[in-house]
């Protein structure tokens, strides 16, 4: 039962919250006493008691342009009442290719050709096929491995959690897929903590590409390698410096792709369109959602050379089809349309030279949280930071989780916690004083921590 007041406001706690089963949530503890958000402009979200929270995560790492942007959601209104679905199998509308088009206008030289789906995780499972099928239709059909990381984050379908390399969203699913191996991940916190941008040490960790795992397996039996650029979900570990430019130096020598998932720093994260673009390093294809279409629409795509795409035009016979992959909701109209308005903005408002003005001052304020209590390692890249905190000994995740608590109720603030790490991951438009506060509350809230805080998550 939803309880509204006289000018149909949602009253606090009066919902039902019993049947909706909640995403990575712990739901016995969030029904307890549930956080509401019921209406976002810009920095900020409304709680249902009425707060104004600032969003100090653009959401889950989406909304890049900030909330509710006016020529997006008229974009959404328009294409809605103009014509709500259209199906892409064998048929077409003109938005989806303009769709294309735009963000081939912003992506790496040579990645030209996109395929759509919905989301991060979506994206990844069809790079991972169009990986394997690729070099099946160039008749290399031996290579069926793929190399993920630990502690990546590659989505939930089974392929993304194959390659992905967090534990918790694996151990519960039986094997996967099979033939896939990982590289460790290169966070080294006794030699970079507290590191500005991209840690010196640790390129050599790419080297087990070759001397590990590549040698294992026989280079012939690689497919792909797919890392995040930056590894963001897990609590933001940074490439090394000459990280990537090995991983992708290693790729060509052998013959193996290289999938950039960008699902996370797509869109100015960093101040550029892609990491890719940031690191100087094109892989072969990107993965992307969320700032795709400010997440006002669920979207996500595949970016891929070309030369890619037209292995599959050249191996099936005319007038058939060449892919046997895709979504119902592919290019829906209402995405195409959302992603073609976000494009605009991002361009027109200059939202990628902003975030890059913008980062030394984010990254001093993130810095200013050394030597306050629990703190052990800050990293940050563009407007991307981590903040790790010693944890509390038996209990993981309750320290970080006490913070985000507090942050939400007690200072009003949105920020997002994976194990004992904080991650924050601001809209692009966050102006010095949003930034102030930001950190100001975090330190507060570090400040007047205790040894053992009372309130921790159900579930780890
Ligand atoms: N890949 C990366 C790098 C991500 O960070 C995420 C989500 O955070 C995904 C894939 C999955 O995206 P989605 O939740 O839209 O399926």
């Amino acid at each position: 039962m939803i309880i509204v007041n006289i000018s149909g406001d949602i009253m606090p706690n009066t919902i039902n919250t019993e049947h909706f089963w909640m995403p990575f949530t712990a739901n016995r503890q969030f029904k307890a006493k549930p956080r509401m958000l019921v209406s976002a402009s810009g920095m900020y979200y409304t709680s249902d008691d009425g707060r104004k929270i600032l969003d100090g995560t653009a959401g889950l790492w989406c909304v890049n342009a900030g909330h509710g942007h006016p020529k997006i959601t008229e974009a959404i209104a328009q294409q809605a009442a103009t014509m709500d679905f259209a199906p892409l199998f064998q048929m077409g509308h003109p938005k989806v290719f303009q769709a294309a088009s735009a963000l081939v206008e912003i992506a790496p030289e040579g990645l030209n050709r996109v395929f759509f789906c919905n989301d991060g995780s979506e994206a990844v499972d069809s790079a991972l096929k169009i990986a394997l099928a690729y070099h099946r239709v160039r008749g290399d059909g031996l290579r069926t491995r793929l190399i993920g990381r630990e502690r990546g984050y590659h989505g939930v379908g089974f392929g993304g959690i194959a390659v992905g390399g967090i534990a918790g969203n694996r151990k519960h699913f039986g094997p996967t897929l099979a033939g896939v191996d990982h590289l460790r991940h290169p966070l080294d916190i006794a030699r970079n903590a507290f590191s500005r941008g991209l840690p010196e040490h640790g390129a050599e960790m790419a080297d087990e590409l070759e001397q590990r795992l590549i040698t294992l397996h026989d280079p012939a039996t690689v497919a792909a390698v797919i890392v995040e650029p930056i590894q963001g979900s897990t609590g933001v570990i940074l490439p090394p410096k000459g990280y990537l430019q090995k991983l992708r130096a290693i790729c060509d020598k052998y013959g193996i792709l290289l999938i950039f998932d960008e699902v996370i720093t797509g869109f100015g994260r960093l101040g550029t369109p892609f990491a890719a673009d940031y690191f100087g390093v094109v892989p072969d294809m990107i993965t992307c959602a969320k700032g795709l279409t400010n997440a006002a629409v669920p979207m996500g795509a595949v970016i891929v050379r070309q030369d890619i795409h037209d292995a599959f035009m050249a191996a099936a016979p005319e007038n058939t089809i060449e892919f046997f992959h895709g979504y119902t909701y592919t290019g829906h109209p209402l995405a195409s349309a959302a992603m073609l308005a976000t494009m605009e903005v991002f361009k027109e408002e200059g939202m990628f030279d902003r975030a890059a003005n913008m980062a030394p001052y984010f990254e001093e304020a993130a810095h200013s949280l050394k030597g306050l209590p629990y703190v052990k390692d800050v990293r940050n890249l563009g407007l991307v930071c981590g903040i790790e905190l010693e944890g509390v000994p038996g209990k993981p995740t309750a320290r970080a989780f006490d913070v985000f608590l507090k942050c939400f109720w007690d200072k009003n603030v949105l920020i997002r916690t994976t194990g004992d790490i904080i991650a924050l991951s601001p809209p692009l438009i966050i102006e010095k004083q949003q930034i102030d506060a930001l950190f100001a509350a975090i330190a507060d809230v570090l400040k007047s921590q205790k040894a053992v805080p009372e309130t921790h998550t159900v579930a780890a």
